[in-house]
């Protein structure tokens, strides 16, 4: 259900005496608080913004990217989570957060007004101002940005045919993260289906990944990574490693090795060096940085008690090492929950309580049978870790998504 701004007026009218919460994006962070507030049933009118009318699974984007997944496989309506007897969803984009006029200006329904708010609006590319990253690389953000880097690939492949042009086959992983690794396990799987379909020379094809940092997924231990990286060097992956990126043009990565300057020829370049939570929060002059704000313990914002802040637009402070939680969709579905419970607190006057979080684990797949990873203490790697990553994120689409999304991808099927 899309509102128009008469509509949304109405609705104003009409439920005066309730809350107003409004809550901003339909990602893991805001859909599974939607779902959790929608259960609690409060007395509360809810409005729910986001620019599709679709949920995507962010953490399997590399897999549409690479084409061995199409979009309808990760997605499903956001109408499958709206109770439209407590909820009203607007598509839109957020343009700014008036937070202390307590409204949202919308691009086409102007001007939302809130008692609560969730800021759920994720992740953006970061280019950390590298020359030419911007324009040049290819992003892995949302839906469209990922069918792009699948149809250029195609594009290129078929270009070598017409040119016989070498640097139509290569292709350039900028940042070796989780994204990276994850997107090059993908596209080494689906190469032999991409030589067979345009005919291209399969010894011709070039993927190299190149990365500032001098060690590899720091988060596991040596062996573990070994393992994972040396599986994609059997499938031909050239790593430079410790090697920043100094600039990208059109079909060149310009790296620095040593003290001199290298390059790498490339039709095709794909930008995963990392993310930045989402550029609305520093237009609306929230205190952040990289577009995230530190978040109380109760997962509002200083100053603001109304405001929720959860996803990666949120910092949480892990207190023992002093630093923020890394944003993970894990993450952003555990704060959804809390900022239900914190809600309903609020709205009877309670005490919020403290978000607390552990991690199930951290799972980077390598193609669709391979994984390395981290699940509650044990180190899995092949084809278990591989399998340990559906059953975690199946879970986690059941609960927000219900058994109908589940059913709808083939879930129950791992190995599609
Ligand atoms: C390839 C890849 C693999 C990953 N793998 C894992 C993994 O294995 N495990 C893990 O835990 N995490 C993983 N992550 C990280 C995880 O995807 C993110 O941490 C997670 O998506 C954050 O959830 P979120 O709800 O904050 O934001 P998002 O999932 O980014 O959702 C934000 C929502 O807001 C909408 N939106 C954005 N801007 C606007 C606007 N201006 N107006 C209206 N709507 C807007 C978007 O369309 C989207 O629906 C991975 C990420 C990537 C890219």
């Amino acid at each position: 259900m899309c509102l128009n701004r008469m509509n949304i007026m109405k609705k104003e009218e009409k439920d005066m005496s309730k809350e107003k919460v409004v809550i901003l994006g339909a990602g893991y962070a805001g859909l599974r608080s939607l779902k959790e507030i929608q259960k609690k049933n409060l007395n509360v009118d809810i409005t729910l913004v986001n620019k599709n009318d679709y949920h995507y699974e962010a953490t399997y984007l590399h897999e549409v990217a690479s084409g061995a997944q199409p979009p309808k496989k990760i997605c499903y309506p956001v109408k499958d989570v709206v109770d439209p007897k407590q909820t009203t969803f607007i598509q839109d984009t957020v343009e700014v957060i008036n937070k202390d006029q307590k409204t949202v200006t919308l691009a086409n329904n102007g001007d939302i007004d809130y008692d609560y708010l969730v800021v759920a609006l994720g992740f953006e590319s970061e280019t950390f101002g590298i020359k030419g990253a911007a324009e040049n690389g290819l992003e892995m953000v949302d839906i469209p940005s990922a069918l792009a880097i699948d149809r250029h690939i195609n594009e290129q492949f078929a270009k070598y045919n017409e040119t016989k042009d070498e640097s139509y086959l290569s292709i350039v992983v900028c940042g070796a993260g989780f994204t990276s690794i994850e997107f090059l396990g993908e596209i080494t799987d689906q190469l032999p289906r991409l030589v067979s379909q345009y005919q291209v020379p399969a010894d011709k094809i070039q993927l190299t990944c190149i990365e500032a940092m001098p060690t590899l997924l720091p988060m596991f231990p040596e062996k573990l990574t070994k393992y994972g990286i040396d599986k994609l060097v059997e499938r031909g992956v050239n790593f430079k490693i410790g090697a920043p990126i100094q600039e990208v043009t059109k079909d060149e990565v310009v790296y620095k090795a040593g003290d001199k300057n290298e390059s790498v020829k490339a039709k095709t370049i794909v930008w995963t060096t990392g993310v930045r939570g989402s550029s609305v929060i520093g237009r609306s002059g929230f205190d952040e940085r990289r577009g995230r704000v530190v978040v109380e313990k109760d997962l509002t914002i200083a100053g603001y008690p109304e405001i929720f802040m959860i996803g990666d637009v949120s910092a949480v402070m892990d207190e023992e090492i002093g630093r923020p939680i890394p944003g993970t969709a894990q993450l952003a579905l555990k704060q959804g929950d809390t900022v239900a419970e914190n809600l309903e607190a609020k709205l009877n006057g309670k005490e919020t309580k403290a978000f607390t979080f552990k991690s199930l684990g951290t799972v980077a797949s390598i193609g669709n049978k391979e994984a390395i990873g981290e699940v509650m203490g044990s180190y899995l790697k092949g084809y278990p870790a591989s399998a340990m990553k559906k059953v975690i994120a199946d879970r986690s689409l059941l609960k927000t998504g219900g058994v109908k999304a589940v059913v709808s991808k083939g879930r129950f099927d791992l190995y599609h």
